[in-house]
């Protein structure tokens, strides 16, 4: 827990860093969530909700000293940013949850969700945040906005240091999430505060080299096909292509492959039939 060290940065929020307590192999040190209220006008907010650990509670009721949280924002419906949900309600019942509906991941849930969408605009004293949708990564992705500060809370939609999983069998979509890189880039944030790691300095610089990364990654990928004269199934190509990776991220790697591969296919670039072995992929 902690002030975040450039929180004087910001001229009009208050922004105070609590880790999640969640540290593991999809969550690095584990997740960041972000407690902020206008230097003007009363109004807490969340940013994710952690996953309930009773540290993260702890120093959430210590940061809020003698005030409440009045509404949780959730970034996503992934368990690490979302699960908190039940103890943060427990613990301070007035709290409004908000997020893009994603009924899959928000029926898990027993709090009453009050649903976000794009360009929606959400109080926080006499401040505000400005809802952007940023799909790719999950279709419930959000990112927030403080406009006057240039505060981007980014969530999963940029790691530094990293590249972000396209969970293509769980609703990732790489098409889309390029597109939300894309606004991103446009809209180059003075700061970006990431869900995990630090915060990011060179938005456009991680962005660009994500997008070089992506191309390479496409480009690994059909040069595994025609290695493997012309076709070959997922699981093959992540064999070529991610050679030598623990078995803990296997799973993460085969999601992203199958999501360049959806993306290439609405590019035209390959086909999907299916054989006795399941789905084989084609160059064209
Ligand atoms: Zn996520």
């Amino acid at each position: 827990m902690g002030i975040h060290p450039d929180a004087n940065r910001s001229v009009l929020v208050n922004i105070i860093l609590l880790p999640g307590f969640n540290p593991g192999p999809y969550t690095g040190a584990g997740n960041n969530t972000y407690l902020i209220h206008a230097k003007t006008g009363s109004g807490v907010v969340l940013i994710d909700a952690g996953t309930g650990d009773q540290r993260h509670i702890r120093a959430v009721r210590r940061s809020l000293s003698q005030k409440t949280i009045d509404r949780v924002l959730i970034t996503h419906g992934h368990s690490d940013h979302i699960a908190g949900v039940s103890a943060l309600l427990s613990e301070w019942p007035g709290i409004e949850f908000l997020k893009m509906p994603w009924p899959v991941s928000d029926e898990r849930y027993p709090v009453a969700w009050k649903s976000l969408a794009d360009g929606d605009e959400i109080e926080v004293g006499t401040e505000v945040l400005k809802v952007l949708h940023t799909p790719g990564h999950s279709p419930d992705h959000l990112s927030f906005y403080c406009e006057k500060d240039g505060v981007l809370f980014c969530g999963d939609l940029l790691v530094k240091g990293s590249t972000v999983v396209i969970p293509a069998n769980h609703e990732g979509n790489l098409v889309q999430y390029l597109s939300s890189l894309a606004r991103i880039r446009d809209l180059n944030p003075r700061r970006v505060l990431p869900a995990h790691g630090e915060e990011i300095g060179d938005v456009v610089g991680l962005i660009d080299h994500y997008l070089e990364h992506r191309r390479q990654r496409d480009a690994d990928i059909l040069d595994a096909l025609r290695g493997a004269g012309g076709s070959g199934t997922a699981s093959h190509i992540v064999g070529i292509v991610y050679k030598g990776l623990s078995n803990d991220l296997t799973q993460a790697a085969s999601e992203t492959v199958l999501a360049h591969l959806y993306k290439l296919k609405t590019e035209g670039r390959v086909c999907e039939r299916s054989d006795q072995n399941g789905a084989v992929w084609e160059c064209k």
